[in-house]
């Protein structure tokens, strides 16, 4: 009984398996390490945006504050006038203007103790912002560095393996070949599937009890239900 096949297979799929562990791992650092430089930069984007929001917010206190000022002075002015006034009726129309102004004005020391509080709240949402910045860059820089620590040899375990794999292929006979290149490249480990009791390791169906004697005297055999080549674990032999 020659089991040279099988155990030939059983090798290049545990090689296969590894290699899909080994290259899964390898992306999946670069692949986390996007996902947070892109929390990053949306964080950023954040930061400037309060920054903008918080510069405006200023810029509004002042504008209110120096029209308080202005309005102050126009305010001492017409106190003046008022004193200076010539009769009756010019009195009214001062002491009527100076009214509406200090109304104004305290209208608008209103509206300055609100822009204030904003510019408070804005200033304290802009230093969360920049924690929450400062973080995330730490986070990325740590992911980074991972990366840098493990990759190379995530990628020399792969090169070493791909070079196992390629020595294991050269093993199989030439008739052989086509079929496992075509179901290694549409599937890769999944190509191959080992046969267990008398279940394909693939689709899980119980194989034909013929099929079953034949995988287990170590021949590989295509599976009538999901097309992988399956095979037995040989024992020994
Ligand atoms: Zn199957």
């Amino acid at each position: 009984m020659d089991n040279t096949l099988a155990k030939t297979v059983a090798e290049i799929h545990r090689l296969h398996l590894q290699l899909r562990e080994i290259d899964e791992q390898a992306e999946r650092g670069p692949r986390q390490l996007k996902i947070r430089q892109q929390a990053t930069q949306q964080k950023q984007t954040d930061l400037e945006a309060q920054k903008h929001k918080y510069k405006a917010l200023r810029v509004a206190a002042d504008q209110r504050g120096l029209q308080l000022k202005t309005n102050e002075v126009k305010i001492g002015e017409l106190r003046i006038k008022l004193n200076q006034a010539s009769s009756n009726r010019e009195f009214d129309i001062i002491r009527t203007q100076i009214d509406a102004d200090t109304m104004a004005n305290s209208v608008l020391e209103d509206e300055i103790l609100d822009t204030l509080e904003k510019v408070d709240a804005a200033h304290i949402a802009l230093k969360q912002l920049e924690a929450a910045v400062a973080v995330a860059q730490a986070d990325e820089l740590r992911l980074t560095n991972d990366i840098e620590a493990t990759l190379p040899g995530l990628q020399s375990q792969g090169t070493g393996l791909r070079q196992a794999l390629q020595s294991a292929e050269a093993g199989l006979p030439a008739d052989f070949i086509p079929n496992y290149r075509r179901l290694s490249q549409a599937y890769g480990a999944g190509a191959l599937a080992e046969v267990d009791g008398n279940i394909c390791g693939s689709c899980y169906v119980s194989l034909p009890p013929q099929m079953g004697v034949q995988i287990r005297a170590g021949q590989v055999l295509f599976c009538k239900t999901c097309g992988r080549l399956i095979y037995a674990r040989v024992v020994s032999g």
